[in-house]
């Protein structure tokens, strides 16, 4: 729980300062982007066309350089929560196309899930985007293919667990892949903000701190197996919704027995 506060503390200081650094940025990029627009524009038709491949080029970056910007600003202005009792396997269907697009045709993607699920109470939207974060880590952990399965199944959690998860029902969703895996010194980093092995352009290292930062206030956990060269699997534990169907008779332990 410590750690998970320490964690939180971390993002929240590191979305204020991105945010200001990212606005201001952003406000210089648009000035980089109108002078080039308006140099191009006065260029001399005659001139050297090496002059006006440079200044296309230096446009393309600048534009990368605000499409990323925008991607800390997003991260920085995070959206509130807003939680509603979410049916697991419904969302996971419905992501099935958004997720063939996403995923290169060398990998083969599986949702394996049971129709009926215990509801968890999260915000919807923010959990597809956060599967679909796992989904993207797991397709570049596999570049020349392989399996991606996403699976959900019901799990109690007992008292003094090592997430620091208050005890009771959860759902658990793995996104499991059979890639590169990460060594330990990654391991220990991925929740870090900032923190990437992916090259400059491709990867933010922000996916991984937003995923923990949405679960953690959602109420939740996430845990990550990965071993070098077999592969990962991120499990994210959300909270069972306090719906009627929880007033049940049975104790607890029974329940997770005939839901599994
Ligand atoms: P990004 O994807 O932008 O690098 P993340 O926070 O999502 O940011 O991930 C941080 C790092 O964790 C990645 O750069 C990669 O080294 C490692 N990682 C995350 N998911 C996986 C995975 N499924 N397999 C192997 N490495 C992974």
């Amino acid at each position: 729980a410590e750690e998970a506060l320490r964690q939180s503390q971390k993002m929240e200081a590191v979305g204020q300062l991105t945010g200001g650094i990212a606005h201001d940025f952003n406000n210089l990029l648009t000035i980089i982007i109108g002078s080039i627009e308006t140099a191009t524009r006065r260029l001399d038709p005659e001139v050297d066309p090496r002059l006006r491949r440079s200044l296309e080029n230096a446009t393309k970056g600048a534009e990368r350089a605000a499409a990323l910007t925008h991607r800390l600003l997003a991260f920085s202005r995070r959206q509130p929560l807003r939680p509603r009792t979410t049916d697991v396997p419904r969302l996971l269907a419905g992501m099935s196309d958004l997720l063939t697009r996403t995923i290169t045709e060398s990998i083969a993607v599986a949702i394996d899930t049971p129709e009926e699920l215990w509801k968890v109470e999260v915000d919807p939207n923010q959990l597809e985007n956060a599967i679909l974060n796992l989904a993207v880590n797991a397709r570049d952990a596999m570049p020349q293919g392989g399996e991606l399965t996403i699976r959900a199944h019901q799990q109690v959690i007992g008292p003094q667990n090592a997430e620091g998860l208050a005890p009771g029902d959860y759902v658990a969703i793995s996104v499991i892949d059979n890639g590169s895996g990460m060594s330990t010194d990654t391991l220990a980093r991925v929740f870090d903000p900032f923190f990437t092995t992916k090259e400059v352009g491709k990867g933010t290292g922000l996916g991984l701190s937003m995923v923990y930062g949405f679960v953690r206030q959602s109420g939740g956990g996430v845990t990550i197996d990965s071993e070098l060269d077999k592969g990962t699997t991120v499990t994210l534990l959300l909270a069972r919704a306090n719906d009627s169907e929880q007033i049940e008779t049975a104790p607890k332990t029974e329940a997770a027995k005939h839901g599994t």
